[in-house]
């Protein structure tokens, strides 16, 4: 019984966790199916997608999830480019800028932990290749 009960629990939160990721592609979906009616366009060829380290998302995940979306929407088939960049991170003791991998990193000039965060949450479409 405690294993159907922690069977259940993963597999909600499996669930839970892949809707971050089908929201953000189907937003993704709705962006490219607007600019390729902007620019007049037969179909989108390939999405480049930018993610950073801090965003929460998984690139599997997002990757699965608009493979998912593609098949909804009017865009079958295009080429789906995923890439990472690291957190931008500003030391709130000794104003060093720095790159980080993630959230708890120390600064390190001064070692010390409170930073805020310049970017690194965010996803940018890099680019719709539009034929
Ligand atoms: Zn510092």
């Amino acid at each position: 019984m405690l294993i159907f009960i922690i069977s259940k629990i993963l597999i909600e939160y499996y669930i839970l966790f892949n809707m971050h990721e089908m929201s953000v592609a189907l937003n993704i979906i709705k962006i490219a199916e607007e600019e390729l009616n902007k620019a007049n366009g037969k179909r989108i060829e390939k999405i480049h997608i930018s993610v950073g380290k801090l965003s929460g998302i998984v690139i599997d995940s997002l990757e699965f999830a608009l493979e998912v979306a593609m098949k909804e929407g009017k865009i079958p088939k295009a080429e789906i480019v995923i890439d990472q960049f690291p957190a931008r991170m500003k030391c709130l003791h000794c104003h060093e800028v720095f790159e980080a991998e993630e959230f708890y990193t120390i600064c390190p000039v001064c070692n010390k932990f409170e930073h805020e965060i310049i970017s690194g949450k965010e996803l940018l479409i890099k680019s719709l290749t539009i034929i």
